[in-house]
C-alpha cells in the first residue's frame, strides 16, 4: 500500500511513499501528512475468521491487509512486545462496567497509558527500518506526559536510534516525570523545558522544520524524525484494538457479529479516534464514534457546529492533561478522506493563517453522520469517577470524560465501547480527590490512599519509580533546546 499527501503536492516532496518512508518522514507537501491511498476491506468475513484469534494473530492479519513494506519477522518481533503487557494472552481486556457500557483498557503496557499500544511495536519497526537502510535517526518527541515515557521506553537501547524528549517542567504528574527522568539508557535524552506543553510542541515543530538543524545533524550522519501522533506508524497499530474490542464483545456474547456499536474515545490529537474511523471504514460495524473532550472543547464545537476557532482560544489546564490541546492534528486525515486534498489544503491553510475555519453545511453533515461529541468538565469528571468507583470500577480522569458522552451522545441503546487510556496510577491526585476529598496530595500519598480505598496494590513498576535514581537532570530555557540536543549527540 502507498501513502499520499493530505494537502496535494508541491513538486518537492514525493507524491506517494511506502509505509516505511511515511514512518521516517511523515510530513508531506505544504505541511500536510501522509495518509493511506486506500483502505483494505475487513468486513464480515474478516471478523468471522478472527472471532477466536488472539491479539497478535488479529494484529498480524490487519497489518498484512494493509500490505505494508515491513518484513514478517520484524512485524513478529514488534508484536511480541504485547507479551510484556499484564496478560500476554489478552493485552487489551474489555470490561463490562454497566448496562451497555464496556471499557476497553488500553493501558496494560509498561508505562501504564495507551500510548504503549502504538509506540511499543512502533519502536521496533522504526529501529529495524533504520538498521536495514544503514541510517541513524534522531527521534524528537514533545510530551504533555504520556508520549514521552512511552517513546523512551520503546526506543531505549534500540540500534540506530537516539531520542530527545522534551516535557514542560512542572506540567506533568510526578509519575510521568519520574518515568522519564529515571531513564538511563545512553541513547536517550530527556529535557525539561521552562514553559508549557505548547512551548515544547512549538520547539519540536521548529526543529523539525529547520534546515540548519538538519544540516548540522547531517554532518554527524544523523537523520531527523519524530514520534508524534501524526506518524502513520503509530496510527496503524491503533486500528487493531478497535477491531479486537468489537470481537471481545462478540466473544462475551454482548453482541452478535454484525451488530452495531458505539466507539467512545477520549480525544486529544485524534489518533485514537482516527484508528476507530479507519476500522469503521474497513468494515467494522460502528454506529457512531463518540468524541469526548474536557474543557478544551475545540473538537466538541467542531463536530457540533463545523467551526474550528482558535482566535481567542488558549489551553485551559484540566485534570485530564493529555487532552489539553487546541490543534488536533489527525482531524486532517478525516478531512482528506471525506473532502479530498484541495479542500483539506484550503481548510488547513486557513487555520494556519486566520486561526479559524468553518465547514459548510454538507461537510458538517458528513462529519455528523460519523461523529458525535460532548465535553466533560473537571467537576463532572470527578463525579463520574466517584460514581463508577461506587459500582466497583476504578478509572482515570481521561476515561471519565467518555462517561459523559455515553450519557449525552447516544441516540440508540447500542452497546458502547469506552476506551480507557490511562491506569489510575498515572493521575492519582485527581482520583484520590474524587474518592476521598483529599486535596493537593503528591502522587505517592495519593497512590497510597487510592490503594487503601480500593483495596488494591500499587503496581511495583509505579511504586519503584520513587526510589530510582534521577539520571536526566536537564531543565532549560526554550532557546537552549537546540544546543542541549546537539551536545547530547
Ligand atoms: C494521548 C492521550 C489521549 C488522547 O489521545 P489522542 O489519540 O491524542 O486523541 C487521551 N488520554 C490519555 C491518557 C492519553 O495519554
Amino acid at each position: 500500500m502507498q501513502f499520499i499527501e493530505t494537502r496535494g503536492n508541491d513538486g518537492q516532496h514525493p507524491e506517494k511513499v511506502s509505509f516505511s518512508e511515511a514512518i521516517l518522514s511523515p510530513i508531506s507537501s505544504f505541511g500536510g501528512i501522509y495518509s493511506p491511498e486506500s483502505l483494505p476491506d475487513l468486513g464480515e468475513t474478516f471478523l468471522k475468521t478472527h472471532i477466536n484469534s488472539d491479539y497478535k494473530t488479529l494484529a498480524r492479519a490487519v497489518l498484512t491487509a494493509f500490505e505494508i513494506d515491513i518484513d514478517a519477522d520484524i512485524i513478529d518481533s514488534a508484536l511480541a512486545l504485547y507479551d510484556n503487557f499484564d496478560d500476554p494472552t489478552n493485552p487489551v481486556p474489555v470490561v463490562k462496567v454497566k448496562d451497555d457500557l464496556f471499557v476497553s483498557e488500553l493501558w496494560h503496557g509498561p508505562t501504564r497509558a495507551f500510548k504503549d499500544m502504538a509506540l511499543q511495536p512502533f519502536g521496533t519497526v522504526l529501529s529495524s527500518i533504520a538498521q536495514n537502510r544503514n541510517e541513524h535517526y534522531l527521534i524528537l518527541a514533545a510530551t504533555s506526559g504520556d508520549t514521552g515515557p512511552a517513546a523512551l521506553e520503546t526506543f531505549k537501547n534500540k540500534a540506530n536510534v537516539q531520542v530527545a524528549c522534551m516535557y514542560p517542567d512542572g506540567g506533568t504528574s510526578d509519575v510521568q516525570r519520574l518515568q522519564m527522568v529515571t531513564e538511563d539508557a545512553k541513547n536517550l535524552k530527556v529535557i525539561g523545558v521552562k514553559g508549557d506543553f505548547d512551548d515544547t510542541q512549538n520547539a519540536l515543530k521548529h526543529l523539525l522544520a529547520s534546515k540548519a538543524f538538519k544540516d548540522t545533524l547531517k554532518e554527524k550522519n544523523i537523520l531527523l524524525s519524530a514520534a508524534n501522533s501524526v506518524n502513520f506508524g503509530r496510527i496503524i497499530f491503533q486500528t487493531i484494538y478497535h477491531i479486537h474490542s468489537y470481537l471481545e464483545l462478540v466473544r462475551q456474547n454482548a453482541i452478535q457479529s454484525g451488530d452495531k456499536v458505539y466507539l467512545n474515545v477520549p480525544s486529544g490529537n485524534f489518533g485514537n479516534a482516527l484508528g476507530g474511523y479507519y476500522a469503521m471504514k474497513m468494515g467494522l460495524p460502528v454506529e457512531k464514534i463518540l468524541i469526548a473532550s474536557n474543557n478544551n472543547n475545540i473538537l466538541t464545537k467542531l463536530i457540533n457546529t463545523g467551526a474550528y476557532d482558535l482566535r481567542s482560544a488558549s489551553v485551559i489546564p484540566t485534570t485530564s492533561p493529555a487532552m489539553d490541546i487546541l490543534k488536533s492534528s489527525n482531524i486532517e486525515r478525516i478531512f482528506f478522506d471525506l473532502f479530498g486534498k484541495e479542500r483539506t489544503k484550503e481548510l488547513m491553510s486557513q487555520l494556519d493563517d486566520e486561526k479559524y475555519y468553518q465547514l459548510n453545511e454538507n461537510e458538517l453533515k458528513q462529519i455528523q453522520a460519523i461523529f458525535s461529541a460532548d465535553f466533560c468538565d473537571d467537576d463532572q469528571g470527578k463525579e463520574y469517577i466517584k460514581q463508577a468507583f461506587s459500582t466497583g470500577y476504578l478509572m482515570d480522569p481521561h476515561t471519565a470524560t467518555c462517561f459523559k458522552a455515553y450519557d449525552t451522545c447516544r441516540e440508540k441503546p447500542l452497546k458502547t465501547i469506552v476506551y480507557s487510556t490511562a491506569e489510575w496510577t498515572k493521575f492519582s491526585p485527581v482520583i484520590a480527590n474524587a474518592l476521598t476529598g483529599e486535596v493537593d496530595a503528591h502522587d505517592l500519598d495519593a497512590l497510597k490512599s487510592i490503594a487503601k480505598e480500593a483495596n488494591i496494590k500499587i503496581p511495583a513498576i509505579i511504586s519503584g519509580l520513587f526510589d530510582k535514581e534521577i539520571t536526566q537532570k536537564s531543565i532549560i530555557e526554550k532557546d537552549e533546546i537546540e544546543s542541549e540536543i546537539l551536545s547530547f549527540l
